[in-house]
């Protein structure tokens, strides 16, 4: 297996990536006066722009940034500075829990947390495959190992077998869902943690021949598949089990292993130093996060009356008799009569008119009847085979039949498309002005 790129300094151990700092103010052009090895330290800024010693490995130097190029984790580049990667630190293709480092960046006005881990190199997997290892499960004699494996969407240039990429997790500050979420799953859920487990995305970052970086998104194919057909209940889904899992992990929070059930993961609890930025003293110090020393048990799934009423709040109609829709229908749904899941699900596409008035396509043929469950408790609302599935009652709600198919209501109900965009990471358009800190 080709080793990772090299570098050729020493690297102190601890601190995982050699990203610069972030500078989230304006700073006065004042103070050039920088002890040697200081690092990560502001010294000046003018103009939107921040001088910073940077933890770089080779040369340790300092050099003019736009504060905009100071989110860290986004970009690998930074001036004619190119970040490298302890190569101690990189883990492949199955790596070792306790030497994964993860880097943490809050940007609390955009609601983001950034998690960066070492660059991982991507493998062939079963079926013709891309994929690339995030995390594992520790081992536990007797039990299988989980771990995040991800599959690299094909036709992208420059994600050949044997390419070594960054991976990047996005994180919303405050547990809503994210917009490229991993999971993809739709955004009201039967467990009480649905949103958290739906709260990050996955991004790779990766340099093509020409120097020139690009990232991608990269989410689940499948959100409702089972982690074997043994382990296949409502809710509790392979990629819901990852999605909350890795959330825990990032969060450090201890799953009580009495409340774990079989399809769940457990990565135990994350490494993770965090750039920290003190205004007061213009300083950034990396600081190892400490684990809250907190045990959660596995969530709990919601009732049906809390499904309801969180239907009912996003604006669907989840209750009166079970078929009947809040409001005359103004065309024919197909199948006819289907709640708002099976409809949906149906759907190909939808057009708007010229007037407004939307026009439903429909796929050559029927994707899905609207099959009433049967064996249910017969006390509680009839639930079609579908939205059982979700553990949640079916709807019949006349507004998802004129709104865009990316309305909270519709992706309340269905999975988020999957999509594939490639961006390019733009070379920062300045140069760095100062170097030598000796
Ligand atoms: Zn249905
Ligand atoms: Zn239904």
């Amino acid at each position: 297996m080709a080793q990772p790129p090299q570098h050729t300094s020493s690297t102190p151990v601890d601190w995982p990536i050699g990203y610069p700092c972030i500078a989230q103010h304006a700073f006065r052009d004042e103070n050039s006066d920088v002890p040697a090895g200081t690092r990560g330290k502001i010294v000046r800024t003018e103009m939107g722009y921040a001088q910073v010693t940077m933890p770089y490995l080779e040369p340790p130097r300092s050099g003019w940034v736009p504060q905009s190029y100071l989110q860290i984790g986004t970009t690998r580049k930074y001036g004619d500075i190119h970040v490298e990667v302890p190569p101690t630190l990189v883990n492949s293709p199955m790596p070792e829990q306790s030497n994964i480092n993860w880097s943490k960046l809050s940007i609390p006005q955009a609601n983001r947390i950034f998690y960066d881990r070492a660059q991982v190199q991507i493998r062939s997997g079963p079926s013709n495959q891309k994929r690339i290892t995030i995390v594992s499960e520790a081992e536990v004699p007797g039990q299988p190992r989980g771990s995040l494996e991800v599959t690299i969407p094909s036709g992208v240039p420059g994600l050949d077998v044997g390419t070594w990429v960054h991976p990047v997790i996005e994180m919303m500050a405050d547990g809503s869902p994210h917009s490229h979420s991993y999971t993809r799953l739709p955004i009201a859920g039967p467990y009480a943690d649905w949103n958290q487990a739906n709260s990050w995305a996955l991004k790779i970052e990766f340099e093509l021949d020409n120097g020139s970086w690009q990232h991608v998104y990269l989410s689940c194919r499948n959100p409702y598949e089972a982690r074997t057909p043994q382990l296949n209940w409502p809710g509790a889904f392979d990629v819901y089990g990852h999605g909350i899992g890795i959330y825990r992990y990032l969060q450090q929070v201890q799953l009580d292993r009495n409340s774990k059930q079989a399809w769940m993961y457990d990565y135990g609890l994350a490494r993770i130093k965090e750039q920290k930025f003190d205004f007061l003293t213009q300083t950034i110090t990396p600081e190892d996060v400490l684990p809250p020393n907190k045990i959660v048990k596995a969530s709990s799934m919601k009732t049906v009356g809390q499904m309801q009423a969180e239907l009912g709040q996003l604006g669907l109609n989840a209750f009166g008799n079970p078929g009947q829709m809040d409001q005359p229908s103004k065309g024919t749904r197909r199948p006819a009569g289907a709640c708002d899941s099976c409809y949906l699900h149906n759907l190909e596409g939808r057009n708007f008119l010229p007037d407004g008035s939307a026009q439903d396509v429909y796929p050559q043929s029927q994707r899905t009847e609207c099959v009433k469950a049967t064996g249910g408790n017969p006390n509680e609302r009839a639930v079609c085979v579908r939205c059982r599935q979700l553990a949640r009652p079916c709807t019949w709600t006349r507004a998802v039949e004129d709104c865009p198919l990316d309305d909270p209501r519709v992706r309340a109900l269905l999975p988020r498309p999957y999509t594939i965009q490639v961006q390019s990471i733009p070379d920062p358009h300045f140069s760095v002005h100062q170097v030598a800190m000796q």
